[in-house]
């Protein structure tokens, strides 16, 4: 028998409240996809369960000219459904749409999965690659950080205690850009991946690259960026050879752990060739501007 109480708040200065109440005792809920299992299996006691369900405005998904902004509890069901994100960040929307089985997408929520800090979920690298910020709200105000330094180390992140992530912003894709999310999973079609990898690419004139994010799941104890590799492509011809170079420069990037889904070298060999295909894809459906 578990003992906690759960708490309803309708808005976000209740939830501060209960969390600065009860301290380390309180863990907020969104989806409860990974909490309850954590709860479940005694990795997490709260005695304070504060759902974020009741709480209105978290989960519009808004845009402007520059930016769409998601609020943190959206699911993935509704980002990799929704026509906008399709449209404009279709990177976005087949992460979302590669996680999981539908049962646990209409759940899991965007800020959810965020703040469970797994490095092998999948929209971390494609919201990396997009450089998107996360806006997170405690009763002491408000802080943007980039979700490229979210993630601090194995299923730890940068919230502190108290934190609610209400947002999520994505800046729009440059003109002449365009990115892909590719998913390796060699095992069910409902797994976490192998190795997984979000790249985007900028074109400029003669097809050169004028700007490229890389960035893996799956092979670290959080999302990698891969800036050594990045910078083999940028300002270069976007040709096979570079390209070759550029999936080379990842082995050095990932630091790969060893498990069922396969060894440490397996997963380092899948992170170059992955990173090659997903390059190659970007740059084929970016334009030149
Ligand atoms: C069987 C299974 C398979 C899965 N497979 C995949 C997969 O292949 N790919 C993939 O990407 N994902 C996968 N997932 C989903 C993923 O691992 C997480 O379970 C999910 O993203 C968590 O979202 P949630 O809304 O349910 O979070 P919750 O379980 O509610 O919370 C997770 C953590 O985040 C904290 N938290 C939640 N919301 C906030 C917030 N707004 N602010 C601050 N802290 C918050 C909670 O306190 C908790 O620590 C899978 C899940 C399951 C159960």
């Amino acid at each position: 028998m578990i003992n906690f109480q759960y708490h309803s708040p309708r808005s976000l200065e209740e939830a501060f409240e209960l969390l600065d109440r009860h301290g380390d005792d309180a863990q907020v809920m969104a989806g409860g996809t990974a909490l309850v299992l954590q709860m479940k299996q005694r990795l997490s006691q709260p005695g304070h369960v504060v759902g974020l369900g009741r709480i209105p405005g978290l989960s519009e998904i808004q845009w402007d000219a520059v930016q769409a902004r998601i609020g943190s509890m959206t699911t993935h069901q509704q980002i990799e459904t929704n026509p906008l994100v399709k449209d404009r960040l279709p990177l976005l929307a087949s992460a979302f749409r590669q996680a999981s089985t539908p049962r646990i997408r209409s759940m899991a929520t965007l800020g959810g999965g965020l703040a469970h800090g797994d490095p092998n979920q999948d929209p971390p690298p494609a919201l990396i690659a997009l450089g998107a910020q996360a806006v997170v709200n405690s009763s002491a105000g408000e802080r943007v950080v980039p979700v490229e330094d979210l993630f601090v180390d194995y299923f730890e992140t940068d919230l502190r205690p108290g934190e609610i992530m209400t947002n999520i912003i994505i800046p729009a894709l440059p003109a002449g850009s365009d990115g892909v999310y590719l998913k390796f999973l060699p095992r069910t079609a409902d797994d976490y991946a192998t190795v997984s990898v979000a790249a985007v690419v900028s074109k400029g004139e003669d097809d050169t690259c004028r700007d490229i994010r890389i960035v893996l799941g799956a092979v670290g104890v959080t999302p990698i960026r891969a800036i050594e590799a990045e910078s083999v492509l940028r300002g270069k011809p976007l040709n096979e050879k570079n390209i070759h170079d550029c999936g080379e420069a990842v082995r050095d990037a990932v630091d790969p752990l060893d498990d069922f889904r396969g060894s440490s070298s397996y997963k380092r060999d899948m992170a170059e060739v992955f990173t090659r295909r997903a390059v190659q894809q970007a740059a084929l459906a970016s334009h030149q501007v």
